[in-house]
């Protein structure tokens, strides 16, 4: 786990790695410097920077790789629903 200290209310609060991973993922940036942590005591949004945390993420890559994988596939999934509820939706009103 990640301890990370708010800038607004020194409340000590954990960061799990692989979500942290995932997150940043997520930004499809290459080499994030920052994520972006909301403090669950104050909710300020703390910048945390990603190279002392890097050593924790490489550790739980793999773990980051599947959940990103199943979150992809889940859009993707999600982009082919839309797709035929809206080739349905044209053929209905051509049809008419
Ligand atoms: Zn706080």
């Amino acid at each position: 786990m990640i301890t990370h200290t708010c800038f607004k209310c020194n409340r000590r609060f954990e960061l799990d790695p692989v979500y942290v991973g995932f997150e940043l993922r997520k930004l499809k940036k290459n080499n994030p410097s920052f994520y972006q942590a909301v403090c669950p005591a104050c909710r300020a949004v703390n910048k945390v920077s990603v190279k002392p945390m890097q050593a924790e993420l490489d550790q739980v890559a793999e773990e980051i790789d599947r959940m990103y994988a199943e979150y992809e596939a889940q859009k993707a999934q999600e982009r082919a629903e839309k797709r035929a509820k809206a080739k349905a939706k044209a053929s209905e009103s051509a049809a008419k």
